[in-house]
């Protein structure tokens, strides 16, 4: 459970350590005891990433086992929580046929970025907690017998932020799917650009695009299912591009986040802003599909494509 992007990293925990260390030191060993029994109750009353956890849509305190029996689907509202990237390849492709590729390319702090901490330290850190190079991992799989390549955006690194590796992967990852003519799906978590590589980041929203307009070129076929939360400049680039947008019940999805909307247009917002079920009946989404029935649909649209609309696109193509 250590993927949690939520539970890692918390700055208030940092501070509260260092103070209590402090204090540590100045208490007698009785008095220190008594604070310690109290601090240790207080914690269990907040339950913060134990045994239990606090549903964010319904607030229904859940059993962590039980949420993941159920594949993260809050088992009193049905809200679907953010999955781990490795988790969700297991969720959706068949056993056994996952291939993944450029696993080594890593991340560059070419800007020498430093905010609490170095870029680099940051990445370094994280790839040891995630066991990971990158936020996306991508590869070959099938589901349901479907050969595709699969692209997952996954939030526990870095909040599956786009930097220049993932744009790279994505893009590389495209191309698979263009020489192999097999059908590019992808999942998106992500909070958006990734601001410790600058306009670095920005220029992956046009990388990615291009690549998938290449895809579209020669006939191929893309899926991006968004998850919670899909936003910034994944939203704002391949994730709302590709042939089919599927989303995840009650994903937030957007570009900038409802506080700051709120704030710039002085408006209150309408309820159910920046969700999925808000974004399809606006026409910004295809569908909504449930987890548990996300392997099935994407079969099915798998069925909508053959290796024929490749040629004859393709053809186009060389001859325009
Ligand atoms: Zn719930």
């Amino acid at each position: 459970m250590a993927d949690d992007p939520k539970q890692n990293d918390a700055p208030k925990k940092k501070g509260d350590s260092k103070a209590k260390a402090e204090q540590d030191q100045a208490e007698p060993t009785e008095k220190k005891q008594g604070r310690l029994s109290r601090l240790r109750f207080s914690k269990k009353k907040d339950m913060p990433g134990g045994l239990w956890l606090k549903c964010e849509s319904c607030s229904e305190v859940i059993f962590r086992k039980e949420l993941e029996e159920k594949g993260r689907v809050c088992p009193s509202c049905g809200f679907h929580f953010t999955v781990p990237g490795r988790e969700r390849i297991a969720m959706v492709l068949d056993e056994g046929t996952w291939r993944e590729q450029f696993a080594e390319i890593e991340a560059l702090d070419r800007l020498n970025f430093i905010d609490s901490t170095p870029y680099s330290e940051k990445i370094a850190r994280t790839v040891k907690r995630t066991g990971q190079n990158e936020a996306l991992l991508c590869g070959f799989g099938e589901v349901l017998g479907k050969p595709i390549v699969l692209a997952i955006l996954d939030f526990g690194f870095m909040g599956g932020s786009m930097g220049e590796v993932v744009g790279e992967k994505l893009a590389l990852a495209i191309e698979l799917a263009i020489r192999d003519r097999r059908p590019f799906v992808v999942f998106t978590s992500s909070g958006g650009a990734r601001m410790h590589e600058g306009v670095l980041s920005l220029m992956q929203m046009a990388k990615t695009c291009a690549a998938l307009k290449k895809l579209n070129d020669v006939g191929g076929f893309s899926i991006c299912v968004m998850t919670h939360p899909t936003t910034g400049g994944v939203t704002a680039s391949f994730a709302s591009v590709t042939d089919i947008v599927l989303a995840e019940p009650g994903a937030l999805i957007g570009f900038a986040g409802p506080r700051v909307i709120a704030t710039t247009l002085k408006q209150e917002l309408p309820a159910g802003f920046q969700r999925a079920e808000f974004l399809l009946d606006r026409g910004m989404i295809d569908n909504i599909v449930a987890r548990d029935k996300m392997r099935e649909t994407i079969a099915r649209l798998l069925d909508y494509v053959d290796e024929a609309p490749y040629e004859s696109a393709a053809a186009a193509v060389r001859h325009a």
